[in-house]
């Protein structure tokens, strides 16, 4: 322990063996060694003690749409990063559509890099995108260090960012498996979208018909029997029907390489209490009925869905109409996404331990990123947050720091505060006041 600049301790800490009282030593960034509670101090080492809050790894979000450049006035780096770091998050992986330019090309993620990178509170990497007209592109992203390709499989709700049909779904996927990259997927079948009742207006119920479980359920069921064929990675984005657990888990039992991501809206949020016209609950797929939730939960608990991640998806207020037809589809989740799963998991018997499995251990193994974040443990980076779980908050817009504060959970009580978040061994958020960035752009480990 000699060589420690900075030890972390609390009487809960977890760790990938468990949760137990310890000493975290840190060095140059890097968590050096995971001590015994009582260890002791080197010399010229400083001591931070948290007495009974619990130290976690710092939560890695693989699924966030920051849009800067191009429609920063929705949300940008600086913003997005800080609302992360407020809620415990030090890694996210940035979506390529609802920025100007898409990051379909190099030269566009060269842009975004640009725009990001003195911007950035906490790490940041980007996923490529796979449109019917760049598979040329595909592999130059990949090895400019992008992290996956995502793709929607319906329109995507903005023009810049076309859907993949059926065929244009298998030529991306084949260049994609070709060099053993992972196509992530937005799964909504077209076809039974076209086919549902389309009545717009206020109701909730009436936008809950619009997208129905068969769309996700069909969409599912296409992509497993193409990555089946083509012997592909496969990652299903934001699985709202719980309908397509069973054709997920089948196919899981054959060996396909698929895996999947849940939302904290899906888990916290049920159709039932969305009043009409607050289109702050609209986001794609939709938030279903409760007796579906149960279902996805019972899912994460028996290990057919992976992982968690916010799908943050903001915009500027005045598109978030009354109409659930036209009103921008999206959830801002960032801040309070590990106090709002925490709240739930704890209600439904879960621990704070399964809470890092899914937001932070799984969604860093699914990015590559599992041998530098998503664990206290030797050799990672020294990224945690400290929590409070039994503290409670009733959730006030005027709190959150990202650009556009329209939240779903305006009003809620949840439980678990984060007291402060650290990146690569310093203290970046603490008690609603942030450093100056010290993030870092990521590039997918080659
Ligand atoms: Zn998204």
């Amino acid at each position: 322990m000699s060589d420690a600049e900075l030890v972390l301790r609390s009487t809960r800490v977890i760790t990938p063996e468990g949760t137990r009282a310890a000493s975290v030593a840190v060095s140059a960034g890097k968590i050096t060694a995971v001590l015994p509670y009582d260890a002791e101090i080197p010399a010229g080492a400083r001591l931070e003690d948290f007495g009974d809050h619990v130290l976690l790894p710092g939560l890695v979000d693989t699924h966030v749409h920051v849009n800067d450049p191009g429609r920063t006035e929705w949300e940008g780096f600086w913003t997005a990063t800080r609302a992360a770091a407020a809620g415990g998050i030090t890694t996210l992986i940035d979506m390529p559509l609802n920025s100007l330019p898409p990051t379909t090309t190099v030269p566009s993620l060269r842009v975004k890099q640009d725009v990001a990178r003195d911007k950035a509170h906490i790490d940041v990497g980007f996923w490529g995108g796979a449109l019917p007209d760049n598979v040329k592109d595909l592999r130059p992203l990949q090895d400019a260090g992008v992290f996956g390709f995502k793709a929607f499989l319906s329109p995507s709700g903005v023009d810049e960012f076309p859907h993949l049909d059926q065929d244009r779904l298998a030529q991306s996927l084949a260049e994609i498996a070709g060099f053993d990259g992972l196509l992530i997927v937005h799964a909504e079948d077209p076809h039974h979208l076209d086919a549902a009742p389309q009545q717009g207006g206020p109701r909730y119920a009436d936008f809950l018909a619009s997208r129905p479980r068969d769309a996700e359920d069909t969409a599912i069921a296409n992509l497993i029997a193409q990555a089946r064929r083509l012997r592909a990675r496969v990652h299903i984005l934001h699985l709202s029907s719980s309908d397509a657990l069973p054709l997920i888990r089948a196919a899981r039992a054959e060996g396909v390489c698929v895996t999947v991501e849940t939302c904290p809206h899906y888990l916290t949020l049920t159709a039932e209490e969305v009043p009409d016209g607050a289109s702050e609950f609209k986001c794609c797929p939709p938030i279903r009925e409760a007796a579906n939730r149960d279902l996805l939960w019972e899912a994460l608990a028996d290990g057919t869905i992976d992982c968690v991640v916010t799908d943050h998806s903001p915009s500027t207020a005045d598109l978030k109409t009354d109409d659930f037809a036209t009103a921008w589809g999206g959830i801002s989740g960032l801040q309070l996404s590990l106090s709002a799963v925490w709240t739930e998991a704890r209600a439904r018997g879960h621990g704070l331990e399964d809470v890092v499995r899914w937001m932070s251990t799984r969604t860093a193994a699914l990015v590559g990123l599992g041998a530098s974040k998503g664990a206290i443990a030797p050799g990672h980076d020294a990224d945690f947050a400290v929590l409070a779980p039994d503290e409670t908050f009733t959730v006030d817009p005027a709190g959150l720091q990202h650009r556009n504060r329209v939240t779903a959970y305006a009003g809620k009580t949840l439980s678990g505060v984060v007291k402060s978040t650290w990146l690569r061994g310093q203290r970046i958020a603490v008690d609603g006041a942030f450093t100056e960035p010290k993030g870092t752009l990521l590039t997918r480990p080659q």
